[in-house]
């Protein structure tokens, strides 16, 4: 049996995620003598014990991978890790981000079995996704969804790394994406994330003026009703990250009553 003949895995765990998204896709690469887990995330005892009653099935654990240190990612690690004793491994700034041991530093360019990891930044620092050029299939993590949306939280957030990582995802022409949260993706999914954020970006440019305001009264602005009004705090997040994108560019100024034109 080829390398390439092994299917790629996916078993959903439920999580403490953003909803509406209630579950984290566990996957699991490569042949069963060396299976790759990447993100177990659940951190709830029941989903731990029934993700490892599937992997039991599966074959032999020989790693556990992180995308990154977000705890709807990582919640299952040391549970794993107790029953399998298999290595984490994961880019040194997730590394520096978890409260559990990781047990080898990766990053762009290593491979594991026939995929090899790329360093992508935006929605988190030590962002990872898993690449199979053999086939065309790319695990990946949080940087798109299929299911709800894809925060970037300042500081750890950055959107010009952001859009630079989803370019270079586009440009790999994947055959199939696997998110981290809802179904697969088909490659279009990258344009349509850019042209969103370039998008926004444009939205929230247009309702600065001379007058300060602040990154809420501009949340009030952009999306309106669009969103309840629960969800302005977590949207001011959002149009912080574009601010400082557009501050960047000098179409934002940030002075201390607010942001202006
Ligand atoms: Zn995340």
């Amino acid at each position: 049996m080829g390398l390439h003949s092994h299917p790629v895995h996916c078993l959903p765990v439920r999580t403490p995620t953003l909803p509406p998204a209630t579950h984290t896709n566990c996957y699991v690469l490569g042949p069963p003598e060396a299976l790759v887990v990447v993100d177990p995330a659940s951190p709830w005892k029941e989903e731990q014990e029934a993700l490892w009653a599937q992997l039991q099935g599966m074959g032999r654990i020989a790693a556990i991978l992180l995308t990154h240190h977000h705890l709807d990612h990582v919640g299952g690690v040391q549970d794993l890790v107790a029953r399998a004793g298999a290595p984490v491994l994961a880019h040194p700034f997730t590394a520096e981000r978890v409260d559990f041991a990781v047990d080898r530093l990766v990053q762009e360019g290593d491979t594991l079995a026939d995929w090899t990891l790329l360093h992508t930044p935006g929605h988190a620092t030590g962002h990872l996704c898993l690449w199979r050029p053999v086939s065309g299939e790319l695990i990946a993590g949080d940087m798109v969804a299929g299911q709800g949306t894809i925060v970037l939280e300042p500081p750890e957030g950055d959107l010009a790394d952001y859009l630079v990582s989803l370019e270079r995802l586009a440009a790999l022409e994947p055959e199939v994406v696997y998110p981290a949260h809802g179904p697969k993706l088909h490659v279009e999914v990258f344009g349509r994330y850019i042209a969103h954020r370039h998008a926004r970006s444009a939205q929230i440019h247009a309702a600065l003026s001379a007058k300060s305001q602040s990154a809420l009264e501009l949340v009030a602005q952009v999306y309106g009703d669009t969103i309840p009004k629960f969800v302005y705090p977590l949207a001011a997040r959002q149009v912080r990250c574009h601010l400082h994108w557009l501050k960047e560019r000098g179409q934002a100024q940030d002075t201390q009553a607010g942001w202006t034109a």
